[in-house]
């Protein structure tokens, strides 16, 4: 299954690049293009078996540098899980995540009710939230399947 890049996003990546003075490759465009069309949240080693396919030459540090350039610049968003690779979000929309302990997909869905979580009242004092993710762990469809 895979998500039809919409070109609001491809405007708002290339705008954001500019602001940034970030020069706009075949190589960098290739990279977001194809986090963008996955809806897995993928590794850069993912992505990298990917571009390979259509940049032989390209190396992994190539496209893990350049994802981290992306997550820098508010591009992507990076997911760090316990333990694992680093894993890049395309989404910099609020959203919240199902997490597959099976497989280690990570689906996006949207909650108004998740938005708008109240931080407990002691924790205000001590930390200053900036921004709030639920991740839901659990077995996807598929796995159950
Ligand atoms: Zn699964
Ligand atoms: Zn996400």
């Amino acid at each position: 299954m895979q998500k039809n890049p919409g070109p609001n996003k491809t405007q708002a990546f290339l705008d954001i690049c500019h602001q940034h003075q970030l020069k706009i490759t075949p190589q960098r465009e290739v990279i977001y293009r194809e986090l963008l069309k996955s809806d897995t949240h993928p590794t850069a080693d993912t992505i990298y078996q990917i571009v390979k396919g259509k940049y032989p030459n390209i190396s992994y540090d190539t496209v893990n540098r350049t994802l981290l350039t992306f997550a820098e610049i508010g591009v992507v968003d990076v997911i760090e899980i316990f333990g694992g690779a680093k894993r890049f979000d395309p989404n910099i929309k609020n959203h919240h995540h199902l997490h597959c302990i099976q497989c280690g997909k990570i689906i996006d869905f949207q909650s108004r009710a998740y938005d708008n979580l109240k931080v407990p009242k002691g924790l205000r004092a001590k930390f200053r939230v900036i921004s709030k993710r639920v991740v839901l762990r659990g077995i996807c469809k598929a796995c159950l399947a």
